[in-house]
């Protein structure tokens, strides 16, 4: 049976900072669910445990006060670590409770980081706490945070780090029943769009085999990402989708993500998540399930 479009388990709402959009409300998430018939949806801002061991104290920020009122966070000109540092439990939890409705599963989970040394951003007690925690291999544009400036001085660089920051998630001790892995082919690999498709070029295939084989060993799952595929031209498909194609046949399971920040992005998801599944030809037995 063809995968069928009924779930999205990457959306921001107002409260990530990078939205900060008052029309995208969890209602409003919601509603988008129930106009396009989804079963099952996942809130997902971005977030950083305070109890995550080792974000190098170069990034603390002291002064910053995480329980601030959100009015008074400013929301430009942040430095990456204050911008995760703000970005903690007690801020995203103000998404609590979420909307109900008898046709969608609404859950509630978040996007983590991981940081250049491979140490994650959250901890394994609040993994537990939550449905659902997304982890970006390929956040390869915060320098000194999820990147060493080695890695990031070349298309090569970065074709490695995708390779051993995707491989080091893997060989973590992790529900991986509960686990994604965000967006793998988006624009935040490079600096330009040129780049972008250089460094997804640049991925070995015997890598690619060896790290999906370990992907689809531990049951984690493969995030097919809205904005992968639309920033696509015409010649650039195919190099994207390369690595989802050697996924699939390794045995690996597919979820969706909008990535949406605001309600307009809500308008063309389903056209692009079906476009996925044609492209990639997947059936309901190549769907990644939210478990325990
Ligand atoms: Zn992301
Ligand atoms: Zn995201």
């Amino acid at each position: 049976m063809r995968y069928k479009v009924d779930h999205d388990y990457h959306i921001h709402s107002q409260i990530s900072l990078c939205s900060n959009d008052p029309e995208q409300t969890t209602e409003r998430i919601l509603r988008y669910a129930e106009e396009n018939g989804l079963k099952r949806i996942c809130l997902t801002d971005h977030f950083w445990d305070d109890n995550a061991p080792g974000m190098p104290d170069l990034f603390r920020d002291r002064e910053y006060d995480p329980n601030a009122p959100r009015e008074k966070i400013p929301d430009r000109g942040l430095s990456t670590a204050r911008w995760y540092r703000i970005q903690n439990y007690a801020h995203i939890s103000r998404a609590l409770p979420l909307p109900k409705s008898d046709k969608v599963n609404f859950m509630f989970g978040a996007e983590t980081e991981l940081q250049y040394d491979l140490k994650l951003g959250v901890t394994r007690e609040m993994i537990d706490r939550l449905d659902f925690v997304i982890i970006p291999t390929t956040h390869l544009h915060m320098g000194g945070l999820t990147m060493t400036a080695e890695q990031m001085a070349s298309a090569e660089g970065r074709a490695g780090a995708w390779i051993t920051r995707l491989e080091g998630v893997l060989d973590k001790d992790l529900p991986f029943g509960k686990i994604g892995i965000a967006h793998l082919a988006c624009s935040l690999v490079a600096p330009s769009p040129e780049d972008r498709i250089k460094v997804m070029q640049l991925l070995n295939t015997e890598d690619l085999e060896r790290v999906f084989a370990k992907a689809a060993r531990v049951g984690v799952g493969i995030e097919l990402n809205m904005f992968d595929m639309l920033n696509a031209i015409e010649g650039e498909t195919e190099i994207l989708l390369r690595p989802f194609r050697i996924a699939k046949a390794q045995g690996c399971k597919f979820y969706l993500g909008s990535d949406a920040h605001k309600p307009c992005e809500f308008s063309r998801t389903r056209e692009i998540f079906e476009r996925a599944v044609e492209l990639l030809d997947l059936s309901e037995s190549d769907k990644f399930h939210i478990s325990k």
